[in-house]
């Protein structure tokens, strides 16, 4: 056996579903981690990580910046 190119270390990296950058998403990728694209500064979340899968953060759950805008006062 050969473990000489076991010493290579393995960048973790996802790719950026809006612009296709490869982005590095840290030493230790957790599931549901936030990540910044560094080129589109796409918000994105780790769904997985084997391959890495990148996804876009802000899908729900921040209904409230859309709720029932006023516009009457001024
Ligand atoms: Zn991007």
């Amino acid at each position: 056996m050969n473990d000489s190119n076991k010493t290579k270390p393995k960048i973790p990296q996802g790719r950026c579903p809006s612009c296709g950058r490869s982005v590095y998403v840290g030493s230790k990728p957790n599931i549901a981690d936030i990540i910044i694209c560094t080129r589109c500064f796409a918000e994105l979340q780790i769904v997985d990580f084997n391959p890495i899968i990148l996804e876009w953060a802000s899908d729900e759950s921040d209904s409230y910046e859309y709720d029932d805008v006023d516009y009457s006062y001024r």
